[in-house]
C-alpha cells in the first residue's frame, strides 16, 4: 500500500480517459491509474453523436485520429413539435461514431501516454490525511470519478439525489435503414415534456435511433418509448437486440464538488446538456480540467470547482433558462422558425447544444419575434 500514485480515476469514459490524458499532457511522468469495471471496446448506451466541439477538445488533447472514425456529417434536420422544420449545414461538420469504437481510441491513447488500466468495480473510497484508498487495494494522491450516470463515487461523496425534472431517460437501437447519410435528423414530439427521436447516421450504413424524454416523470416503460420512436421515425425500426435505455443526469441538476482529494466530471458530475442530451463534450471538457485540479493534491477539490465554474456558469445558465422555455412547445416553434430563416441563430444553437455556447441577445430577440408572430398567427386562426 505505500505505492500510491498521483491520480486514480474511475471510469475510463470520455471524462475518465480526458483526465487521464490532461494529466500526463501536464505532468508526463505521473503515474495514472485507470480503472473501469468493463473491458474495451465496450457499449455505451448513447446516440454516438459526437460534435465538432467535442473535437476541437481531443486536438487540445493531444488525440487526432477521431475525426477520422466517422464521416463528417455536414447537415442537422429539425423538426419542431409544430411541424416548424430547420435543415441547415452546421459551421463545422458533426461525426457519428459507434461508443465501442470512440470509447476504445480515446483509452487506447491515454495507455499509449502512460496511463495504467485496470478492469476494476470500484466499491469503496476512503479519504486519509495524504491519500485516497481504493477498495482497500489501491491508493492515490487524488481521485477522479468518471464513472457515469451512476457514480459511485458521487454517491461516497454525499451527493444528493437529482430530482426527476433533471434527469432524462432514453432508448437507443441501431436499424439498417439509412434516411440521409447527410444529416443528424431530430423530430420533437408533442407531449406534456420536451421529447425527441433522433436518427443518426452511421459510418458504412444504417443510424443509430433513439427516444429520449427530458424529464424523469414523462418516461414511460421502455415500450411505451420504443412506440414514440415508431411513431416519429416510420421505417426505422431498431434491431431489438441492440435496443437498450439508460437516464442522463441533465446539467439543470445539483451541483456537488467538495473539497479535497476526490473530484467528480462527466455524468458522474451531472453535466449533460438540457437542450439536446448531448453529454459527450462536457464529459471530455470537464474531465480534462479535473485532470488539470488533480495535480494540486488537498486543493484539488476546490480548484476544480472553481475551474468547473468559470468554465461552465454562463452556459449552464443560459442552456437551464431555454430549457425551462422548452417546455412551452410554441417557443421551439419559435425558434425553428427562426433558426430556419437566419444561419446565426442556427449557428448560436447549435453552439449551445452541443457545445458551451450561450445565446446571445441579436439570436433572443429574433426567436422573441417569430414566437410574437406565431402567437398572432395562432390566435387569429382560433378567432376565425
Ligand atoms: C440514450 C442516450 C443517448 C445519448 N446520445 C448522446 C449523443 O449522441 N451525443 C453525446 O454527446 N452524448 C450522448 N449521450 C450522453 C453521453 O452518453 C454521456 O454524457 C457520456 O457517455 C458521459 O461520459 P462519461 O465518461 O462521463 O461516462 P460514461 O461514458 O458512462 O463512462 C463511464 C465509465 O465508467 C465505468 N464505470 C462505471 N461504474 C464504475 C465503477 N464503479 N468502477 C469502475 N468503472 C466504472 C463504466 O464501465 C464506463 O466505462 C447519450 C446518453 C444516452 C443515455
Amino acid at each position: 500500500m505505500d505505492d500510491v500514485v498521483d491520480v486514480a480515476v474511475v471510469g475510463a469514459g470520455p471524462a475518465g480517459s480526458a483526465a487521464a490524458l490532461r494529466v500526463l499532457q501536464l505532468r508526463p511522468d505521473a503515474r495514472v491509474l485507470l480503472f473501469d469495471a468493463a473491458a474495451f471496446p465496450r457499449d455505451k448506451t448513447c446516440g454516438d453523436g459526437i460534435a465538432a466541439h467535442a473535437l476541437d477538445l481531443l486536438d487540445g488533447l493531444g488525440v487526432h485520429g477521431v475525426s477520422g472514425l466517422g464521416p463528417p456529417v455536414p447537415r442537422l434536420r429539425l423538426r419542431s413539435p409544430g411541424g416548424r422544420v430547420v435543415d441547415r449545414a452546421c459551421a463545422r461538420p458533426n461525426r457519428v461514431v459507434p461508443r465501442a469504437v470512440f470509447d476504445a481510441e480515446l483509452v487506447g491513447a491515454a495507455v499509449a501516454r502512460g496511463a495504467r488500466l485496470r478492469r476494476h468495480r470500484v466499491r469503496r473510497l476512503e479519504a486519509g490525511a495524504d491519500r485516497v484508498l481504493v477498495d482497500d487495494f489501491a491508493a492515490a494522491r487524488v481521485v477522479i470519478g468518471a464513472d457515469g450516470a451512476n457514480s459511485v463515487v458521487r454517491r461516497l461523496l454525499g451527493a444528493p439525489d437529482p430530482p426527476p425534472s433533471t434527469v432524462a431517460v432514453a432508448v437507443r437501437g441501431y436499424t439498417p435503414a439509412t434516411p440521409d447519410p447527410d444529416a443528424l435528423v431530430i423530430e420533437f414530439a408533442r407531449g406534456p415534456y420536451p421529447a425527441y427521436a433522433w436518427s443518426f447516421p452511421l459510418p458504412g450504413g444504417g443510424a443509430n435511433v433513439g427516444y429520449g424524454v427530458f424529464d424523469r416523470r414523462g418516461g414511460g416503460s421502455r415500450t411505451e418509448l420504443l412506440a414514440a420512436l415508431r411513431a416519429l421515425l416510420p421505417g426505422q425500426e431498431p434491431d431489438p437486440a441492440t435496443v437498450r435505455g439508460h437516464h442522463l443526469p441533465l446539467s439543470t441538476g445539483p451541483r456537488h464538488q467538495p473539497d479535497g482529494r476526490v473530484l467528480l466530471a462527466g455524468d458522474a458530475a451531472a453535466l449533460v446538456n438540457p437542450l439536446t442530451g448531448e453529454g459527450i463534450f462536457d464529459a471530455l471538457a470537464s474531465g480534462a480540467l479535473a485532470g488539470r485540479a488533480a495535480l494540486l493534491g488537498p486543493a484539488a477539490g476546490a480548484a476544480h470547482r472553481a475551474a468547473m465554474h468559470r468554465a461552465f456558469r454562463r452556459h449552464h445558465a443560459h442552456a437551464g433558462l431555454l430549457a425551462r422555455l422548452l417546455r412551452h412547445p410554441r417557443f421551439l416553434d419559435a425558434a425553428v422558425t427562426a433558426a430556419s430563416r437566419h444561419q446565426s441563430v442556427f449557428d448560436a444553437a447549435v453552439d449551445l447544444g452541443l457545445g458551451c455556447g450561450t445565446a446571445p441577445a441579436h439570436a433572443l430577440a429574433r426567436v422573441a419575434l417569430s414566437y410574437a408572430t406565431l402567437s398572432r398567427t395562432r390566435g387569429a386562426v382560433r378567432v376565425g
